[in-house]
């Protein structure tokens, strides 16, 4: 692929000020930066960011580009840029307010918060699969200054109390000697730098609250009480920190006539008391449709049949569980006067019931 540009990458004209140049640079690594930027392709584009800086900030190297081009740049600057490294926000802080020497223990990135919502959802979704839009309100770098918490056409400065560094030392006399104290930064809070011009869509936090809606695919045969992670749709994160992530509990809803063992289904089917003496066949609703079944004569409660692969998909692996359908004699709970007339006779039919051993 031919290099690009330089001038093009940062996106700035041929005559453009130094000022421009590290303006143009500060945007576009904090947009790219890979760790706050996912996409993609984020990488390279960094690194093809800061090569092109690190030339256009150069006075000769400039010169030399603006009449060689990259080929200039080749045979001058040497081996590339591939040993860049990716060290977090310091790098590109350190290049803008000359920390440099001294070895500040700013504090760290922080991983952003994860969130956790609850889902309930019915058994013919957990048994198919189904899309479902959450609605979250997260923690995001604030849209206007990209994070960085000030006004978007100036820059933090260097915290004069602590000189960047984040800590300060303060050596105390006490009876048993001197101590030397090192503690946080009471100006900066430990972050070395302070937002003098703040953004006025953040006022300064370099946050702002989202509500976001975010469509999960929830598969074929999820279980009542699993999790389901969504890795980096939390908090964002603070100081180049990742986000958090956004955990789900499902929960399944309890079915009106359906039971779930595992993959089966378990179903009870009520059988009036000629069905079970007689036999008959009936419909049975099953998760993939209603099916017509035989009882043969001569049922009792609890008798069983199954009907294969009419259960829940197998989450791992193909296949699907079966529907177990028990059968339940029914005694009527109310005669008609010809229902007990018959009833009767039938009673005096059959006599007086055998003693069960
Ligand atoms: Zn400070
Ligand atoms: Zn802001």
């Amino acid at each position: 692929m031919p290099k690009r540009d330089y001038y093009e990458v940062l996106g700035i004209d041929r005559n453009a000020t130094e000022g421009k140049i590290k303006e143009a640079f500060r945007k576009l690594a904090f947009k790219y930066h890979p760790d706050r930027n996912r996409e993609v392709g984020t990488e390279e584009r960094f690194k093809e960011i800061n090569e092109a800086y690190e030339v256009l900030s150069n006075p000769e190297k400039r010169a030399t580009y603006d009449r060689f081009g990259h080929d200039g740049s080749q045979g001058f600057f040497g081996q590339g840029f591939e040993g860049f490294n990716f060290g977090g926000f310091g790098d590109i802080f350190d290049a803008f307010f000359g920390g440099g020497t001294t070895t500040a223990t700013r504090r760290a990135p922080e991983r952003g918060a994860d969130l956790h919502r609850s889902i309930a959802i019915t058994l013919e979704e957990a048994a198919f699969g189904v899309e479902k839009e959450i609605n979250i309100l997260r923690t995001e770098h604030c849209s206007l200054c990209q994070g960085i918490g000030s006004r978007p056409d100036s820059q933090p400065s260097r915290c004069p109390n602590c000189n960047g560094s984040g800590q300060v030392r303060r050596v105390q006399q006490s009876i048993f000697g001197r101590f030397t104290n090192i503690t946080t930064c009471p100006q900066c809070h430990g972050e070395g730098r302070i937002i003098t011009d703040p953004c006025p869509q953040c006022r300064g936090t370099g946050k702002e609250k989202r509500q976001r809606s975010i469509l999960v695919k929830i598969p074929a045969g999820v279980e009542d009480s699993s999790r389901i992670r969504l890795s980096g749709e939390g908090d964002a994160g603070t100081r180049g920190g990742p986000p958090g992530n956004l955990y789900l509990s499902l929960s399944i809803k309890e079915h009106e006539f359906f039971t779930r063992d595992n993959d089966n289904i378990l179903y009870e089917l009520p059988i009036n008391f000629a069905q079970a003496a007689l036999g008959t066949e009936v419909e049975v609703p099953t998760l993939h449709g209603n099916i017509k079944l035989k009882i043969p004569a001569a049922s009792q409660t609890g008798e069983a049949f199954r009907l294969k692969n009419k259960g829940i998909p197998h989450l791992h692996g193909r296949g699907q569980g079966d529907q177990l359908v028990k059968l339940r004699v029914i005694t009527p709970e109310s005669l008609t006067k010809r229902q007990r007339q018959l009833f009767e006779e039938l009673a005096e039919e059959l006599g007086p019931t055998k003693k069960m051993r």
